[in-house]
């Protein structure tokens, strides 16, 4: 499931769009909230999250992912229960 941008807590500064390392958001600017125009390319690395000034973005993170890469500190932006971590 590609990023879920709260429009509420985005400060369109663009860092999300610029450290994809898919280009999920390809085509948006810094200007607007950002919104994954390729969110099948999506792979869950959680760049964006981590790098993300307003913690603005939510991702649900397939299961294999979390148990065995997912930094604990991105575990609370997760939209699922971590609690078997
Ligand atoms: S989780 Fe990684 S691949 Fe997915 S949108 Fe964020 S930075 Fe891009
Ligand atoms: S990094 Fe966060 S605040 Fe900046 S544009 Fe992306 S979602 Fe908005």
């Amino acid at each position: 499931m590609p990023p879920v941008i709260d429009n509420e807590r985005c400060i369109p500064c663009g860092i999300c769009i610029d450290v994809c390392p898919e280009d999920v958001f390809f085509g948006c600017t810094k200007k607007e909230v950002p919104r994954p125009t390729y969110p099948r390319e999506c792979w869950h690395c959680a760049a964006c999250i981590i790098d993300c000034p307003r913690q603005a973005i939510k991702l649900y993170i397939p299961l294999p992912m979390r148990v065995y890469t997912m930094p604990k500190e991105v575990i609370p932006y997760t939209k699922v229960d971590n609690s078997i971590l």
